[in-house]
């Protein structure tokens, strides 16, 4: 099974009805940009720049992320590589940070931390222009839920540019800009965003906690935890249709897009982009190679009108 999956490795991730399908990987430290390599990956889809944050005493340097960011797109060879900015907050806390919100879920957390830390941010946002200059690199901000977070974003990346032009510093200006969509409220009012963004990757961990109000690390509410509830499905099927309308490229990145179980159902929503751990994707690349992305885009569609869970036995064959 395993050799099998190997001779997939250089394979085209392309349905039965030649749909070409982008698989990209997730990573947490520079070091796993070897994996998505390795794995054939397309790009990185989703790389969690918190975790050089973490674990640690002080805050990283702009040299020592400039040096982290640059190894991953210089291992990637001229495949995108997608940096999300800060995603601190939550259950992801600094060493150190002694607040705790009341709330930490719907507090200070990720795009809403760092435009109130414009210096941890500007930081940052440095070292990723500067480590643009060795590849295409697109800069993805979490947890956007209004669109003048949008341009405070924008403005703060206008301001590092500035910076950089004083200092003589090299920065690449042609770097693509999305967002997460991982708050219902941008799935649900999302045309602007699709409008004035570059390109949008859906978090689907945090869209399944913060639609179904279950918090995702909580074990006693597991069972309610469901991707395959309608609500979800119709808010991931809202933002792939506006971002087709839009000739804009929309991903999924949460856990889901890595779940071989359900890539037809996801083809079905009308899915060309999956970031996941480098692990799962020969699995979904098999996955996508035995769909026939356009009949299962009908039998998804007619079940999300009626809002019915969708019968994954009834997508497969
Ligand atoms: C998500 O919310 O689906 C996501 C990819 O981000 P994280 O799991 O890091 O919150
Ligand atoms: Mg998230």
């Amino acid at each position: 099974e395993r050799a099998e999956l190997a001779l997939l490795r250089d394979a085209p991730a392309v349905t039965l009805d030649g749909i070409v399908i982008k698989l990209e990987a997730n990573i947490e430290l520079p070091e796993e940009a070897h994996a998505a390599m390795a794995a054939g990956a397309d790009g990185i889809g989703l790389f969690r720049s918190e975790f050089l944050f973490m674990g640690r005493a002080d805050l990283p340097s702009e040299d020592e992320q400039y040096e982290a960011y640059a190894s991953v797109v210089k291992t990637m060879q001229g495949k995108p590589v997608t940096i999300r900015t800060l995603d601190i907050g939550s259950d992801k806390n600094l060493d150190g940070d002694i607040t705790v919100a009341t709330n930490p879920a719907l507090g200070l957390r990720a795009i809403r931390y760092c435009l109130a830390n414009p210096e941890v941010f500007a930081t940052q946002l440095r070292a990723l222009l500067r480590a643009a200059v060795f590849g295409p690199v697109r800069i993805l901000i979490p947890m956007i839920s209004h669109m003048h977070e949008v341009h405070a974003a924008r403005r703060a990346i206008d301001s590092a540019c500035s910076e950089l032009d004083a200092r003589g510093t090299p920065y690449a200006r042609n770097f693509l800009l999305g967002a997460m969509v991982e708050i219902p409220a941008i799935a649900i009012a999302i045309e602007p965003f699709v409008e004035s963004l570059d390109f949008l990757s859906i978090g689907t961990n945090d869209l399944i906690q913060y639609t179904l109000a279950v918090d995702r690390g909580d074990a006693d509410v597991a069972t309610l935890y469901d991707p395959m509830h309608p609500a979800v499905l119709r808010l991931i099927a809202h933002t792939i249709n506006a971002g087709e309308r839009a000739g804009k490229p929309v991903a999924v990145c949460g856990e889901l897009a890595g779940d071989a179980r359900v890539t037809r159902m996801l083809l079905g929503l009308g899915l060309t982009e999956f970031s996941m751990h480098p692990q799962q994707l020969l699995d979904v690349k098999k996955e996508v190679r035995q769909a026939h992305s356009n009949a299962l885009r009908v039998k998804v569609a007619s079940a999300l009108n009626r809002a019915e869970r969708i019968d994954l036995s009834a997508l497969s064959g």
